[in-house]
C-alpha cells in the first residue's frame, strides 16, 4: 500500500484507490519523468473526482492526484478561481456554481475566502 500518497491524501473517503497497491514513486516523478503512468492509473480509479477536488481544495503542490499533475490542477484552479470569482460577482448561487464546475460547494466555498480584497 503506498502509505505516503494516502497520509499525504488523508483520506476518509477513498472507496478502492488504485495507488493502493502502486509503488508511491509514480505519483512523485522526479524532475523530468513522466507523469503519465501515474495519470493513467488515476484515470482508471473510482475514487478520482474527491481525489482531485481533495488536491484542489488543499492546493496540493507536489504530484499526481485525481489524474492530473500539479502543473494541470494549479491551471485548472486559476480557470476555476476567475468563474467562481466572476459568476458569484454576477449573482449566481454557490450550488449553480458547483455544479458548472462539477465540484462541491465546499470547493466553492474555499475559492471564494481566497479573494483578495479588491476583488469581488
Ligand atoms: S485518483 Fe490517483 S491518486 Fe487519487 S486515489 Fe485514485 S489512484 Fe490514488
Amino acid at each position: 500500500m503506498t502509505n505516503e500518497l494516502i497520509q499525504r491524501l488523508d483520506i476518509q473517503f477513498l472507496e478502492n484507490p488504485n495507488c493502493a497497491s502502486t509503488d508511491p514513486e509514480v505519483f512523485f516523478p522526479e524532475r523530468g519523468y513522466s507523469t503519465k503512468p501515474a495519470i493513467k492509473i488515476c484515470n482508471s480509479c473510482i475514487d478520482k473526482q474527491p481525489c482531485l477536488e481533495f488536491a484542489l481544495t488543499i492546493n496540493e503542490g507536489f504530484g499526481v492526484y485525481g489524474g492530473m499533475s500539479e502543473r494541470d490542477r494549479a491551471a485548472l484552479r486559476r480557470d476555476h478561481k476567475t468563474k467562481v470569482f466572476g459568476d458569484f460577482a454576477s449573482g449566481k448561487s454557490k450550488q449553480q456554481i458547483a455544479e458548472e464546475i462539477g465540484f462541491s460547494i465546499k470547493y466553492v466555498n474555499k475559492l471564494l475566502r481566497e479573494r483578495s480584497p479588491g476583488e469581488h
